[in-house]
């Protein structure tokens, strides 16, 4: 079984998935450059958010799992993302493919002066002021701050440091600036923010008999979505 940051799927538990390879495109694709200030409080279940035509999903990323988004982004890169989402989650108020899943973390603004001196991919010319950074940044930046198990640095030469967390590894450009100080345990401050938008795919429950439960089943059936038992 592959390793997540958020530790080993639940038996028993239904989850929301996102499948990227259907869209054929790579997970930046579905970044949101500059990442938008989001303003509320940390929550655990997902919220839906009412639209015009369909509803839409906003996800939270805990920091205490994936430190940083970048972290997020290539175990996602890898295996995909899925969210657990209580039995009782109104799902029959999306629309698989039509609805939108938001994703919230802490660090997806940079609050401080800072040049990576990467061109942002999409040729944005951003003001790198709080509301106008790059979300690509974010993977350069993550290079200034270790965090035990979680998101560990290596400095690989002057330009380069790799990135290690339960689940992955990549590697990064140092910033020029801050410069890296990893000894000296500066900690950064960041704004929390949306920094993805992925589509609702289908549904997933996971079972060791790969066996979904038949109310499940009648609710599944009168919605759009799919859902797939699948053994973790
Ligand atoms: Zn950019």
């Amino acid at each position: 079984m592959s390793k997540r940051g958020c530790g080993s799927r639940v038996n028993n538990g239904l989850y929301l998935s996102v499948a990227t390879s259907e869209f054929g495109r790579p997970v930046e694709h579905f970044l949101l450059d500059p990442p938008k200030p989001y303003v509320g409080k940390p929550f655990r279940t997902p919220i839906i958010i009412a639209g015009k035509k369909v509803n839409h999903i906003m996800i939270y990323v805990g920091k205490e799992f994936y430190p940083f988004v970048s972290d997020y982004m290539e175990e996602s890169r890898c295996q995909g993302i899925s969210r657990r989402i209580p039995k009782s989650f109104p799902f029959e108020r999306l629309t698989p493919f039509e609805s939108r899943m938001f994703f919230v973390h802490e660090r997806a603004i940079p609050l401080f002066g800072h040049d990576t001196g990467r061109e942002c991919p999409r040729k944005i010319n951003h003001s790198h002021k709080p509301g106008d950074t790059c979300v690509f940044d974010l993977w350069h930046l993550s290079a200034l701050e270790r965090i035990k198990d979680k998101h560990e640095v290596s400095i690989i030469d002057e330009d380069h440091a790799g990135i290690q967390t339960p689940s992955v590894k990549y590697s990064v450009n140092l910033p020029r600036m801050p410069p890296v100080n990893l000894d000296k345990k500066t900690i950064y401050k960041y704004q929390t923010g949306i920094f993805a938008a992925f589509w609702v795919g289908h549904l997933e429950y996971v079972n060791k008999q790969k066996k979904i439960p038949e109310s499940l089943k009648r609710r599944v059936k009168n919605t759009e979505f799919d859902i797939r038992a699948l053994e973790e």
